[in-house]
């Protein structure tokens, strides 16, 4: 057995590393185990600008570096019409070899001082009744632990207590190398699926086939029929089968789903163990960074203040609910985009298009100073907020598409900017209010950012 430890992380993927990294920072002893024992092949290999932004504020980006990244200006695109077209992607975009990604990230691991255990596969978890977790491997491993983090992604070990968030959905998948292979990403739509490809160095091209769950029943047990069959019908396979050849094909789950108990008071579930992201948006690696980042400060609040479990489970609950809905209604516009929007495959997906939050364009700022000033009191109250390293109950607004609850703006507490507002009566005095504890240029951000996000209305002079 090994010696005993606070937190145990299974499971190496993005969401795992990032979690064991940001937890042994907050002084923690954290143990990281993991089933493979070399680098391993993963899909999700896509990743956006967020991924760059997220890894460089946490200090991680060398893994992006350790890994290599192929970046992409455009794409191509046969979605809305038949005919493809060249489309401009969005900045940062770029595919990454997943092995050598998420191997980086053991490394980091260790060198941050987490001890790190590849080849080493949970097969077992108890609940101890004195607390704590006894884990065991499929080698005979033993480990004890105060904390357990499930970071296993979408096959997961702790129980499960999943909700659908969209159709059930199969992905096919193979690896294309050879000649004249396309050299930008791919994406098309068919009356009753849809494919998406890309080039990774090292790999060749990942093409994927997403269909309906039970579309392989359809087709027989042949799942490489099936998938030539998926990619002739959106047109991708003429752009591949001339000069190249395809690896195994590969399936699996591609369903979006939210578990609904993600969090209690010795355990957390994260990334994809968590919550399962409908794969056209290509944000899985960065939500399971994301939830890392907030999982840290959800367990050092649950491990070092007691008086605010509850707060911290609400705060995390509340955080995957709100993502899987705007993810929801953001993929839902796009398939409603479909030339196939009509078919019944599409109509499943575009379900709760309409519904998102329109975010207005950025309104302008020239007011008279004399004109009148009023908050949406329905988007204020007192929320569970990431508050530093801890969640604590604040003063707080709900911005953003995900309905955030924001507490801070840059150093300046959402009470304080309140009580600015309700003892302005006019643009002016809001302004002049707030210059008196934040400099001009910082007042101005707060009031720019509580009018765009439609948080201070702005009337006729008074
Ligand atoms: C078809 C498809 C395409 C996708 N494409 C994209 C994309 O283009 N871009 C994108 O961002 N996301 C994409 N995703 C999602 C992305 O792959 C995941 O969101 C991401 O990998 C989740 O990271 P994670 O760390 O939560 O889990 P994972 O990356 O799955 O890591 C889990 C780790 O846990 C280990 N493990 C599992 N069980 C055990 C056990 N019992 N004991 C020890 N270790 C264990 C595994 O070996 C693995 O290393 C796609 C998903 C699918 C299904």
């Amino acid at each position: 057995m090994k010696g005993a430890i606070e937190i145990l992380v299974v499971g190496g993927g993005p969401a795992g590393s990032v979690a064991a990294v940001l937890l042994h920072r907050l002084g923690f002893q954290v143990r990281l185990i993991e089933a493979s024992d070399q680098p391993r092949p993963h899909i999700g290999e896509a990743i956006s600008l967020g991924v760059h932004r997220h890894l460089t504020n946490l200090g991680l980006g060398e893994a992006l570096d350790r890994a290599g990244c192929r970046l992409f200006d455009e794409y191509d695109e046969q979605w809305e019409q038949a005919e493809a077209s060249v489309r401009k992607a969005p900045p940062g975009s770029a595919t990454i070899d997943r092995a050598r990604f998420d191997a980086a990230f053991w490394n980091l691991c260790r060198d941050a001082g987490v001890e790190v255990h590849l080849g080493q596969q949970v097969e077992r978890v108890v609940r101890q009744v004195s607390g704590g977790w006894n884990v065991r491997t499929v080698g005979g491993e033993r480990h004890d632990a105060t904390f357990l983090i499930d970071a296993t992604g979408r096959r997961s070990l702790l129980p499960r207590a999943r909700r659908a968030c969209g159709p059930r959905t199969l992905a096919l998948y193979g690896y294309w190398r050879g000649e004249g292979l396309p050299v930008r990403p791919h994406i098309a739509a068919g009356a009753s699926c849809w494919t998406w490809g890309a080039p990774v160095d090292g790999l060749g091209f990942n093409a994927i086939l997403f269909v309906d769950r039970h579309a392989l029943a359809e087709h027989g047990p042949d799942v490489r029929e099936a998938y030539t069959r998926g990619l002739a019908k959106t047109g991708l396979l003429s752009l591949l089968a001339s000069r190249s050849n395809c690896s195994v094909v590969s399936a699996c789950d591609a369903s979006a789903w939210l578990d609904d108990e993600a969090c209690g008071l010795d355990f957390i579930k994260i990334g994809e163990a968590a919550q399962s992201l409908d794969p056209l948006a290509s944000m899985g690696v960065q939500k399971a960074i994301q939830s890392a980042r907030s999982a840290a400060v959800i367990v050092n609040t649950l491990l070092r203040r007691p008086d605010a479990q509850s707060i911290a489970q609400a705060y995390y609950q509340d955080l995957l609910e709100r993502s899987a809905q705007v993810h929801r209604r953001a993929t839902a516009e796009i398939y409603a985009r479909s030339r196939f929007a009509e078919m019944s495959f599409w109509q499943a997906r575009c379900d709760g298009a309409d519904a998102g939050i329109k975010m207005r364009e950025p309104a302008s700022l020239s007011f008279s100073s004399t004109a009148s000033v009023n908050l949406d009191m329905s988007r204020l109250g007192e929320h569970p907020c990431l508050c530093g390293d801890y969640v604590e109950l604040r003063p707080a607004v709900l911005a953003g598409s995900e309905r955030e609850p924001v507490a801070f703006l840059g150093d300046a507490t959402v009470a304080g900017i309140v009580a600015a507002v309700r003892s302005s009566a006019t643009w002016g005095a809001l302004r002049a209010s707030l210059a008196l504890t934040h400099d001009a240029t910082t007042a101005d951000r707060i009031c720019a950012w509580l009018v765009h996000n439609e948080i201070l209305y702005v009337g006729a002079p008074g």
